[in-house]
């Protein structure tokens, strides 16, 4: 069992907040599809033939990809790597990008699934946050690609705008229960180092950031999903009962998967490694036949410490067995020093496993860090 990742590094403008890697110019799309393709085959046996049960596009935006390198792309994955029948085949779109042509073209190389950046339905938010669509595209998207056929679709929300009431936030998550779609991901706004929400607010030309709304429009989003029947499964995923992302839930159970592209990461237990975050670079490394990645051996406590933060942003917990199969230590360690939070229920012990109360899920970052190692 194994996944795919292709990080598209394009992107039409630039949003406000977004700190990925990504250009605005779309010069080297060409070139950096044919690295992809080779690069597809130079890592080819980094998964050690296991079969492919997720393919993701990720970005940048994908959805700027035309059909012929899609085309191409799909041809090099299906010649290199055994693709399961039953594959996630999961395509970032952003709401502009969606047209009915598009879309059957997405449809004919097997994607069968859309995670579509929609942030808010609201056009004030989209404005601000500089994204490329507006809210009627925003809206018009998602018919058109049910009109297509795609059952699967996710949209991405994102709460906390400070130029946006608690009263249209409600409003944004009304709009995504009435088109009863199957899942959701909501982030909150944040201030990435160096990203243009950064410099305005330190230049007094935005708004600054209010942690305090954000905590209560996360807590309204996980009591209204609840109230709709919605699982929350991780600290930003919502579906309805077993309609998980196929691929990122992999991730969070240590399913090796294999990033392609500029700056995407790829993983096999106990070893971690990510390609250089630069277009050039990655393009002329690639055409040199070298791997331009920097790898990194996982150590028992890097180890620990990354299978706290990731599973315990998740429904399932931190399970008692794995963190035993680490090391007796390494679970004396946890009991230690998880047991104010259980003390406080912010932790509880459900079945084999330690879970967050929904209260303290807000605080899931910095309670993983109090577990560290
Ligand atoms: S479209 Fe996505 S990747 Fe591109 S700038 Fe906006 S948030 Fe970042």
């Amino acid at each position: 069992m194994a996944g795919i990742y292709l990080h598209i590094p394009f992107c039409k403008q630039a949003c406000h907040y977004c700190d990925f890697h990504f250009s605005t110019s779309l010069k080297l799309k060409d070139p950096l599809v044919q690295a992809i393709l080779k690069e597809l085959e130079m890592q080819v046996d980094y998964l050690e033939g296991a079969a492919i049960e997720t393919i993701y596009f990720g970005g940048g935006t994908p959805s700027l990809l035309s059909a012929n390198d899609l085309e191409q792309i799909f041809t090099q994955i299906h010649r290199l790597y055994t693709v399961k029948p039953d594959a996630e085949i999961t395509l970032e779109a952003n709401p502009d990008d969606i047209h009915a042509d598009q879309l059957q073209v997405w449809k004919t190389c097997g994607i069968n699934r859309l995670s579509i950046g929609i942030q808010s339905f609201h056009e004030k938010d989209l404005a601000f946050m500089n994204r490329a669509h507006n809210a009627k595209e925003a809206l018009a998207c998602i018919q058109l690609a049910r009109n297509a056929g795609f059952e699967l679709l996710t949209i991405d929300l994102i709460y906390g705008s400070p130029v946006s009431s608690q009263a249209e936030w409600a409003e944004n998550l009304e709009i995504f229960r009435n088109l009863e779609l199957p899942h959701l991901s909501s982030y909150a706004l944040t201030v990435e180092p160096g990203t243009a929400l950064d410099q305005f607010i330190k230049k007094g030309k935005a708004p600054a950031l209010d942690e305090e709304k954000a905590a209560q429009e996360f807590t309204y989003l996980i009591s209204k999903m609840q109230e709709w029947g919605y699982e929350h499964y991780e600290i930003s995923n919502f579906s309805l009962p077993g309609k998980y992302a196929r691929h990122n839930t992999a991730y969070w159970f240590g399913t090796p998967y294999l990033g392609i592209g500029p700056s995407a990461h790829s993983f096999r237990p106990g070893f971690r490694q990510w390609n250089v975050a630069n277009n050039p670079k990655y393009i002329k490394a690639i055409q040199a036949d070298t791997l331009p990645f920097i790898q990194e051996v996982l150590s028992k406590d890097e180890q620990y410490n990354e299978y706290i933060m990731t599973r315990l942003r998740t429904q399932w917990g931190c399970a008692i067995q794995d963190i035993q199969d680490l090391g007796t230590a390494y679970f004396s360690h946890f009991r230690q020093q998880a047991a104010p939070f259980i003390r406080s229920k912010q932790l509880i012990q459900h079945q084999d496993a330690f879970i967050l109360s929904p209260e303290a899920k807000f605080l899931a970052d910095g309670i993983a860090a109090a577990l560290f190692i």
